[in-house]
């Protein structure tokens, strides 16, 4: 069922303290811990703590806890004091975007120069 915890997903291991993460930030309903392999100075994942494949499910199902994961992330950027430089919020949807973990996540990128197009 949609927001249930996923036994085989990597996030929701991380939400029920089974696999440690360096969390920044969390709230009832979300969670923002730092990426394991950064690709930039700031570089954290803000999730919902219900199991959602991405970000598209997410907004259909909990509209509100999409809301949530956009605002912390934006609560990110201003605690890693990314704002002022500029920072990027990545949605990566389906294996051929690159998204590897199969629970909703938003990255926050910043603190470096970013390009676009992204690759
Ligand atoms: P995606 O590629 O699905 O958009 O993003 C998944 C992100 O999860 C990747 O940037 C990857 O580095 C990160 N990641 C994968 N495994 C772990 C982990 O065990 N802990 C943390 N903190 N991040 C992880």
């Amino acid at each position: 069922m949609a927001g249930e915890p996923q036994a085989d997903c990597l996030f929701c291991k991380i939400v029920a303290g089974d696999v440690p993460a360096t969390v920044v930030r969390e709230t009832a309903t979300t969670l923002a811990f730092r990426d394991i392999s950064p690709q930039a100075p700031c570089h954290v994942l803000v999730i919902p703590r219900g199991h959602y494949r991405d970000a598209a499910a997410l907004a259909e199902a909990a509209p509100e806890v999409a809301a949530d994961v956009l605002r912390e992330a934006g609560a990110v950027a201003e605690q890693e004091k990314v704002v002022d430089s500029g920072y990027r919020i990545i949605l990566n949807t389906g294996a051929g975007a690159g998204q590897t973990v199969f629970h909703a996540h938003a990255h926050v990128l910043g603190g470096r120069g970013l390009n676009w197009p992204p690759g």
